[in-house]
């Protein structure tokens, strides 16, 4: 029997999953879940472990340093056991909360299984069942059900794309995001870009070492950088590299998005001491590029 639906959502998991969200009344489904991996790499090998991981990393990194803030921590050492535990529990939440959100979405149905298509309207899952013989479809006997939509959607991520640059293919490159202490936040275009588009630009700098915040934290290194198109005064890029600076980028972010011209920020009071009170005098700085 063939199970209608106003559309069918393929995500993928380890297990992968399968939404279809209809108009009629929500049908009763019974548990447990046996998909583990909800919420696709962000969650489970992207940037929740990885930000958890450097996390330790920096405790371990301070605890080293300790003694340069009047500190003394006694011997170092990582228990990578529990760094992992940790990891694995933090991530394991967010999987939990994606399942959850998932499950008691209004008019959405999940099926945990393996998605094949029949046709271009039907897909046919092969039901996961967990250790105790249960399975999540509402039909505890099958095996497998037949899903029928009008529209089918394939969510199960994609592939960056390398621009065609001379030299790019003989080189090693990150496709992902790269995991940077101190962290980098970027919005915009680079100073590179802006000399490539060779429209008239006001760029100004400003060294870590002379913002209080990251002198106090005793994270002097990087700098911050921004560039203005000189005739709309509207920001053309930014970056932080440096103490707070996937932080501090978002002041920049949301001036941008707003259309604002930069003298609105440069204007701003901003909270001390905090690594964005130095954005207005970096603004105040700004020089001609040439
Ligand atoms: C180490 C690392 C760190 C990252 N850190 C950050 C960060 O800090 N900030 C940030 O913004 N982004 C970060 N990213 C990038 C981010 O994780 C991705 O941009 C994002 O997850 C893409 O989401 P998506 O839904 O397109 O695909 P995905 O989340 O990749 O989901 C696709 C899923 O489909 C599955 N799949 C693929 N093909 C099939 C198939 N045929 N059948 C069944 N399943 C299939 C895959 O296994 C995957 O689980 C990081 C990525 C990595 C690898």
């Amino acid at each position: 029997m063939t199970s209608n639906f106003d559309a069918i959502i393929i995500i993928g998991a380890a297990r992968p999953a399968l939404l279809s969200p209809r108009a009629s009344p929500k049908p009763a489904r019974p548990s447990p879940s046996s998909s583990k991996l909800f919420g696709g790499t962000c969650v489970n090998t992207g940037c929740i472990p990885t930000k958890t991981l450097i996390a330790s990393a920096h405790a371990a990194h301070l605890a080293r340093r300790a003694q340069d803030f009047g500190v003394h921590a006694g011997p170092v050492t990582v228990d990578m056991k529990a760094v992992k535990a940790r990891k694995d529990a933090i991530s394991g939440q967010s999987r939990t909360s994606v399942e959850n959100s998932l499950d008691n979405l209004d008019r959405c149905t999940v099926f945990r299984g393996q998605a094949r298509f029949e046709s271009p309207t039907t897909v046919r899952v092969g039901l996961h069942r967990d250790a105790h013989g249960n399975d999540p479809h509402s039909d505890p006997h099958a095996d497998q059900v037949l899903l029928s939509a009008p529209k089918i959607f394939v969510n199960v991520g994609g592939r960056a794309t390398i621009p065609d640059l001379p030299g790019v293919h003989d080189v090693p490159i990150l496709t992902n995001s790269t995991i940077l202490d101190p962290p980098l936040g970027r919005v915009g275009l680079t100073e590179t870009e802006v000399r490539a588009a060779g429209r008239p630009a006001l760029i100004a700098t400003h060294p870590m070492s002379k913002v209080g915040r990251a002198v106090e934290k005793g994270e002097t290194q990087g700098f911050m950088k921004v560039l203005v198109d000189a005739e709309t005064k509207r920001i053309l890029g930014a970056a932080i590299l440096g103490a707070s600076g996937d932080e501090a980028i978002h002041t920049f972010l949301d001036i941008m998005y707003s259309k604002a011209p930069y003298t609105t920020l440069q204007r701003a009071m901003h909270i001390h001491p905090t690594v964005s009170e130095l954005i207005p005098t970096l603004l105040g700085d700004l020089k001609p590029l040439t």
